[in-house]
C-alpha cells in the first residue's frame, strides 16, 4: 500500500462559511489583531481589508456559529474515520 490519503480537514472562514475536505492554505488569509483569519474568496478578503473592524462586527455572530459548526463537523469526521480503514493511523 502506497496510498497517502490525506485526512479530511474542516475549517471555518471569518465570514462564517464552513469548508470540509479543503486545505485552508489555498484560501485567502490575513492577520487581524494577532489572529490568523481565513476568508472564502478574494472578494471576501477585499471586503475584509477594506474595513476589518466593520467586517468582524458584521460577522461576529456567524463567526461564533461557524466555530460551533466546525466542532460538530470535526466530531462527524472523527466518526467517519472510524469507519474508514485507510484513515487509521495506529
Ligand atoms: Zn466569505
Amino acid at each position: 500500500m502506497t496510498g497517502t490519503k490525506q485526512k479530511p480537514k474542516a475549517f471555518a472562514t471569518l465570514c462564517g462559511r464552513i469548508f470540509r475536505e479543503a486545505d485552508p492554505q489555498y484560501f485567502p488569509a490575513a492577520q487581524h489583531r494577532g489572529r490568523k483569519i481565513i476568508l472564502c474568496t478574494d472578494a471576501c478578503l477585499g471586503a475584509f481589508l477594506a474595513d476589518p473592524d466593520v467586517f468582524c462586527k458584521v460577522h461576529r455572530n456567524s463567526d461564533k456559529a461557524a466555530a460551533r459548526m466546525k466542532k460538530e463537523i470535526e466530531h462527524l469526521i472523527g466518526l467517519w474515520s472510524q469507519y474508514d480503514p485507510s484513515a487509521k493511523s495506529d
